[in-house]
């Protein structure tokens, strides 16, 4: 389940100021430490300056005690620098000088082993009232005896400057925020504006409106890319829209025709008073115009079934020649009807691993076809050979001495119920089925059908199938 808003542009201005705030967290947070930081060197670096000149200013008095001129007290350097604390100890950790702004307080207890030997020791440290020093130590001899002097300022001035642009920050952060947030939901907004356009465009699309088309704005960007994967789509949609539609008045013409012939044979027939043997002449016809109509719709079912993928190929390894006896044997009685001559030019014996029934059918309709449109006493050639390109082919091809087929004919001869010249092929009783099934067959076998025209009249239909 999924929490927040609904909206994709809410989500995205939330997580754009969601991160920016983190940034800007981050960044409060590294520049408040950095300021900190340099602030502290600033001290130190004032602190060892103004350590060299204490040194300076320190003297032994007369009876041995130390002193120092009164003018260091008059010379402020820097704001930072308002709260000098000095302390002089000797070796032993007996305070021989405390300054005035320390009244009475110690600087640090008693000096820890090797303090300020190498150097100018720095430390953080809190005074026996809360307040807190950055204090130096430094070993110096004054004339001739040695001391610790130890010098601190108090980082309270300089907590407080970080405190205040880190105060300033924060006021601004949320100022930040509002304004990025105003800005991220602008900026969402114009680059989600095409989607919603192509939502409302994708929304109006129907069955009846699959030309329109879904506004390209910019085709380089992720959503100009998308609309032009949607417009394919739509593309697609409307040639499977376009198919099925002329697919379904096909079909519905194709059924009408022999529907009106079987009812006008029995309206005529029952009108008339017939001899027994003239009803048996109506009912044969009637039949002849069911058989027709049920090949059609097995054909067509089984066409619909492939399309689904629903067909299943019991593919064996068989000859093709044996293939070619089978179906000329059936074929050639009707060739003998029209007194037309099968050639058989055979080049080897090749194998296929195909589904029989299948590849049959596929020739058959070919052969069949080579009969029915060529004239009687014509003659059919049927070769078979070996293809060189691609290897292990094999090609069959049917050619016949028939009218052929008009170019702008040619591609669409495989189509569902194509058929160059209408009225004729359905005298023979082609519902332009033939070929799209065979073309499905083939073409399941890894295989492909075409046509090329013959030299003189005439066609040639070609197969060329993988050999096992
Ligand atoms: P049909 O069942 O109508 O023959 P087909 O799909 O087998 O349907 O063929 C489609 C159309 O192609 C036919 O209607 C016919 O016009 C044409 N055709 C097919 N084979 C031949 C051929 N050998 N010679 C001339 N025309 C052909």
């Amino acid at each position: 389940m999924r929490f927040g808003p609904k909206s994709l542009r809410s989500r995205l201005t939330i997580w754009h100021v969601f991160t920016f705030g983190i940034v800007l967290i981050v960044y409060i947070s590294c520049a408040t430490l950095l300021q900190y930081w340099q602030l502290t060197r600033q001290l130190d670096h004032a602190e060892i300056q103004d350590m060299v000149t204490v040194e300076g200013l320190l003297y032994l008095g007369p009876t041995g005690e130390l002193r120092l001129h009164q003018e260091y007290f008059n010379n402020p350097q820097s704001h930072l620098l308002i709260d000098r604390l000095l302390e002089v100890r000797t070796p032993d950790g007996v305070v021989a000088f405390s300054s005035d702004q320390l009244h009475g307080r110690t600087l640090g207890g008693l000096p820890f082993q090797g303090e300020g030997q190498s150097g100018f020791n720095g430390r953080r440290v809190r005074l026996g009232d809360g307040t807190d020093v950055y204090l130096i130590s430094h070993a110096h001899q004054i004339q001739g005896r040695p001391f610790l002097i130890r010098l601190a300022y108090s980082t309270s001035p300089l907590i407080k400057q970080v405190k205040v642009s880190l105060g300033i920050l924060l006021v601004v952060l949320p100022f930040a925020l509002v304004a990025a947030g105003f800005a991220g939901h602008r900026f969402v907004s114009q680059v989600l504006s095409p989607l919603e356009v192509m939502a409302s465009r994708t929304d109006q699309i129907t069955a009846s409106r699959l030309h329109d088309r879904i506004p390209v704005e910019c085709p380089d960007d992720e959503l100009g890319h998308m609309a032009m994967v949607l417009n394919d789509l739509l593309q697609r949609l409307e040639e499977s829209f376009d198919k099925l539609k002329l697919f379904t008045s096909d079909v519905s013409h194709e059924l009408r025709t022999p529907l009106a012939s079987i009812r006008s044979v029995g309206e005529v027939s029952l009108r008339r008073e017939l001899s027994p043997e003239q009803y048996q002449q109506v009912i044969a016809s009637m039949l002849e115009e069911v058989n027709q109509l049920t090949n059609m719709v097995n054909t067509m079912l089984t066409l619909g079934r492939a399309d689904a993928g629903q067909l299943e190929l019991h593919q064996t390894v068989f000859s093709l020649n044996d293939l070619l006896k089978d179906v000329t044997g059936v074929v050639g009685i009707l060739a003998e009807e029209k007194e037309q001559t099968i050639h058989m030019v055979i080049e080897g014996n090749s194998y296929v691993q195909a589904d029989r029934s299948f590849l049959r059918l596929a020739i058959l309709n070919i052969l069949d076809n080579a009969i029915k449109y060529s004239p009687s006493g014509g003659s059919i050639c049927v070769r078979m050979k070996d293809m060189e390109s691609p290897s292990h082919s094999v090609e069959l091809s049917v050619e016949d001495d028939g009218p052929g087929i008009p170019e702008q004919s040619r591609e669409r001869v495989f189509d569902r119920f194509y058929r160059v010249e209408k009225d004729r092929s359905r005298e023979a009783g082609g519902a332009g089925l033939g070929l799209a099934i065979a073309k499905w067959a083939v073409e399941a076998h890894g295989g492909k059908i075409g046509f090329r025209p013959s030299a003189g009249i005439g066609s040639t239909f070609y197969v060329q199938l993988p050999r096992a």
